[in-house]
């Protein structure tokens, strides 16, 4: 496993990292988590990701226990929460980025995953109703008092993100130092193109989430709908039309020959290629089980195969027709 820096900052994390979206509190209890987040940890990965409204808090909890039990030391490794949307159905409570929601929000995190501070907070999505120097002045209150180390964004556009910087710059508050966008073979545009000035500006990091495309990249949806796969979730059904979109199917076909043709599983392929990218800090594993984490992790070794033919092929086989 090698470390990256994350972005300007001096914090590394592991170029792949284990999250706990759909995963933890439903298809994974506490030993299946335990498991999972034991593998990572002896692989390398040092950040584990998660977020307040994971399985409405229960995904939070699981990660605390789990901590708790293994008993690693606090130091040897990051975690991440992320606020936006909420646990409790009332207003000033949900889909906001006032202060008063983020100064509960941190409190109800910290105490379900039993630590004193997160490394990584995150906004989970842009408020279009709150002043973004509400949410800096908030963001940099709750790194001040030592209850997160390093507050970033997630799916902000790159207009939102300059705000926020330039806001905190202005008055020598801490400033944004990653951003939590999807990024895989399939959706690529605003890390390559939209962020490209943020990179350069700032030396914005990265922490990439989705990297199978919920498991299209795995090639597990070419014939039909796998039973248990996420596709058939209850409460996924939002999800399941762009996992089945038929022009991902084709694209995910086409990159199958390019993985056979590497001798290397589609999953580890897609991978790797979003490690390719520099301006990637770390990228966000996900598996509903072990042997999916293990399979994802031999990403590392598929990395020196994309040469630059491979990597012409595989934009070949993404290509609009
Ligand atoms: P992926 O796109 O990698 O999808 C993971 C899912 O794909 C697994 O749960 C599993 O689903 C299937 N899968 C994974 N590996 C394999 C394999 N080798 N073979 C077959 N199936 C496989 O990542 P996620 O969408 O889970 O995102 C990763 C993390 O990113 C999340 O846990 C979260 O931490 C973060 N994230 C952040 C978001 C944000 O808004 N900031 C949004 C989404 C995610 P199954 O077995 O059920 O089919």
């Amino acid at each position: 496993m090698q470390y990256r820096r994350l972005g300007r900052s001096g914090l590394k994390v592991s170029e792949l990292s284990f999250g706990s979206w759909v995963t933890y509190g439903r298809q994974m209890n506490n030993d299946a988590a335990r498991e999972c987040m034991t593998a990572a940890y002896e692989a390398g990965v040092n950040f584990f990701d998660n977020a307040e409204v994971y399985a409405r808090g229960d995904s939070e909890r699981i990660m605390g226990e789990v901590l708790k039990e293994v008993g690693w030391r606090r130091a040897s490794y990051v975690v991440s929460t992320k606020f936006f949307w909420g646990l409790h159905d009332n207003v000033n409570e949900k889909n906001t980025l006032n202060r008063k929601y983020l100064m509960q929000a941190i409190e109800g995190s910290l105490t379900r995953l039993q630590l004193e501070y997160v490394d990584l907070v995150f906004c989970h999505r842009p408020d279009p109703e709150t002043p973004i120097e509400e949410t800096v002045w908030a963001m940099h209150d709750i790194v001040r008092s030592g209850r997160a180390l390093y507050w970033g964004t997630s799916e902000w556009s790159a207009d939102e993100i300059r705000s926020a910087y330039e806001i905190a710059e202005r008055h020598h508050l801490h400033k944004p130092v990653m951003e939590q966008p999807q990024y895989h073979l399939l959706h690529r545009d605003r890390v390559e193109r939209e962020y490209a000035p943020l990179y350069a500006d700032f030396g914005l990091g990265t922490t990439t989430w989705s990297p199978l495309a919920s498991g299209l990249l795995t090639g597990k949806y070419n014939d039909g709908v796998p039973e248990g796969s996420r596709a058939t979730l209850k409460g996924m059904e939002w999800l399941r039309s762009s996992i089945l979109d038929p022009k991902g199917i084709e694209k995910a076909r086409r990159l199958k020959g390019v993985a056979d043709g590497l001798g290397v599983p589609l999953s580890q392929l897609a991978i790797a290629w979003c490690l390719k990218n520099p301006h990637v800090s770390t990228v966000i594993l996900g598996a509903s089980r072990t042997s999916q984490l293990h399979e994802n992790l031999g990403a590392l070794k598929v990395v020196p195969q994309l040469t630059a033919d491979v990597m012409a092929a595989i934009d070949r086989a993404t290509a609009d027709e």
